[in-house]
């Protein structure tokens, strides 16, 4: 057992510990010491809780030290204050670092709003308080052409003006992050209506941004989409939250940019749906689902074959079918349309080789190529090796594009287009009428088959403004030397209407539907 008491030895209070004395203003500088440590390692913990309680313990510390002076009047504890006070400034810097490093891992650099670490912090807390509001997640479509148009200096100006206008509209009812390249995400608190919120905002951001780059003045303007979900409606964890914003943005940029999706459970078996799709496209070359049919296009005049459209097909092993209106979007989304594109060209060209060879009149055997294949810059050298390695001429082979290619990448398009056409291939421009061709461009390409849309073909019995409009798209092909078809025509009484217009050929139901190649080589003379 060890002794612990007190004595006066010599005048000075010491502390018997065993048969050991210690002094004991000695000994409360220690403790002292090993209080002020300890306080200045806590501060280390956490850059708010910490800091705080060691402010705590070393304000009472010198309290205590002080009283002891005062009382004991004696100035033999003041280096115990002074130790105390710089403990004190030492936990202030400590805290001060700490801080400062919080906030710039919550930071994002370009913005100087929240990254995503903080961005979700606030959500979490939200969500774990029981809070209910709204997630938008934002994305800047053409975010990538305005770094390369105008360089990465430019581009995160960009971002912080769209993260300021979306503050500004903001306010104190949300808070802004930037959570990805051109991806922002706003929490919203639930006073505020988010749809009506965010389609005001979509057009305060589609505003000019001025900019000026070594004298030079730029205008610039974003384009971009919206997706909203809200808690703890469609989800009570952040990651399930963000999916489902994601899944309403998805969903908003097939409707075209700068256009906003509230997200609902359908989307989501959309989603699951499309993805199922995508995993049956990727099998289907291995697994043989994928056939083409092909369906005959005549002349109005007198019957006469000109050619086939070739039209994919997918059918499954259990017999379901899966229509092209189904799986070419899906595919369209990503680079899974390459493959078909080129699956189609080689397939095609390979199967009517033969025939194509030794028919005594010309046949034409069109593709659908996809817009976003048609602007590929290495397109004309597929087609070129195709047309090789199947022994397949370039004049009986047409491509058949929309008004879409030109969306984007317009130069390359145009670029593939004259090349294809300096080769002998013959361009159809697709589904003409349905969206916005603009005519000037219309008349500035060179393609050689205008194709009408069925949707106008519908109407051709339905009053003479309807087939005023076909005729004056007839004519307008001929006079920039195109020829003109009018697709899905599918009874006699339109046939007849269409004699008496300004177009060349017929493609419909009428006289002829999609047939196997077998079928569609014993039309060919
Ligand atoms: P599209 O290029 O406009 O093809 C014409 C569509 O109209 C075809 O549908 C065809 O079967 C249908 N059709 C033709 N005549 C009539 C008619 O008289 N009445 C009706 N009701 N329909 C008619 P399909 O084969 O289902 O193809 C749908 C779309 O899928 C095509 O529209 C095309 O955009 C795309 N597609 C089809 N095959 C391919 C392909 O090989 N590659 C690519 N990229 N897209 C393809
Ligand atoms: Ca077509
Ligand atoms: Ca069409």
């Amino acid at each position: 057992m060890i002794f612990i008491g007190m004595q006066n030895r010599g005048g000075a209070d010491m502390v018997q510990i065993g048969r050991g004395f210690i002094p004991l203003n000695s000994l409360q500088g220690t403790i002292q010491t090993f209080t002020f440590m300890l306080c200045i390692l806590m501060s280390c913990i956490e850059c708010y809780i910490g800091p705080r309680i060691s402010y705590f313990l070393v304000g009472f510390m010198i309290m205590s030290t002080s009283m002891r002076m005062i009382m004991g009047k004696t100035m033999a504890p003041l280096p115990g204050v002074l130790n105390g006070l710089l403990t004190v400034v030492a936990i202030a810097l400590i805290g001060h670092l700490l801080r400062s490093a919080k906030k710039k891992s919550i930071t994002d650099y370009a913005t100087g709003k929240l990254n995503t670490v903080g961005f979700l912090e606030i959500l979490n807390k939200k969500i774990k308080d029981k809070k209910s509001g709204s997630l938008v997640y934002y994305q800047v479509n053409n975010f990538r052409s305005i770094n390369d148009d105008y360089g990465h200096d430019i581009g995160d100006r960009v971002l912080r003006i769209v993260s300021e206008r979306m503050a500004g509209m903001v306010g104190k009812d949300g808070i802004v992050g930037r959570i990805g390249g051109s991806e922002f995400a706003i929490l919203l608190n639930d006073k505020i209506d988010a749809t009506e919120l965010v389609s005001r905002m979509l057009k305060v951001l589609n505003e000019k941004m001025v900019f000026d780059k070594e004298g030079i003045h730029l205008d610039c303007y974003i384009e971009g989409n919206a997706g909203i979900a809200h808690f703890p409606k469609d989800a009570k964890d952040s990651n399930i939250l963000f999916k489902c914003a994601d899944v309403a943005l998805m969903t908003s940029l097939k409707n075209g940019s700068n256009t906003i999706a509230v997200f609902d459970e359908k989307m989501l078996s959309k989603m699951n749906s499309d993805k199922e799709v995508e995993q049956l496209i990727k099998r289907a070359y291995d697994e043989k689902y994928f056939y083409l049919e092909y369906q005959p296009q005549y002349s109005v005049s007198d019957k006469r074959l000109r050619g086939f459209e070739s039209l994919i097909r997918m059918k499954l092993p259990d017999g379901r079918r899966i229509s092209p209106a189904e799986f070419i979007p899906v595919a369209e989304k990503s680079n899974l349309i390459f493959s078909i594109d080129e699956y189609v060209l080689d397939f095609v060209t390979k199967e009517f080789s033969k025939v194509v060879e030794e028919a005594k009149e010309k046949v034409t055997i069109s593709v659908n190529i996809s817009a976003n294949g048609i602007s590929r810059p290495e397109f004309v050298s597929i087609v070129e090796n195709c047309l090789k390695k199947n022994n397949f001429k370039a004049e009986n082979l047409e491509v058949e594009i929309t008004e879409y290619s030109f969306d984007d990448s317009q130069e390359q398009t145009i670029k593939n287009i004259n090349k294809l056409k300096e080769m002998g291939v013959q361009v159809a421009l697709d589904d003409f009428g349905t969206g916005y061709a603009s005519l000037g461009r219309l008349m500035n390409l060179s393609v050689d088959l205008l194709k009408i849309d069925k949707s106008l073909v519908d109407n051709i019995e339905k009053g003479e403004v309807n087939r005023d409009f076909i005729n004056s798209i007839g004519s307008l092909g001929h006079l920039i030397d195109c020829k003109v078809i009018l697709e899905g025509v599918e009874t006699d009484s339109q046939v007849e209407y269409i004699k008496e217009l300004d177009c060349d050929y017929i493609q419909g139901y009428v006289w002829g539907k999609p047939m196997s190649f077998e079928n569609a080589a014993e039309l060919i003379v």
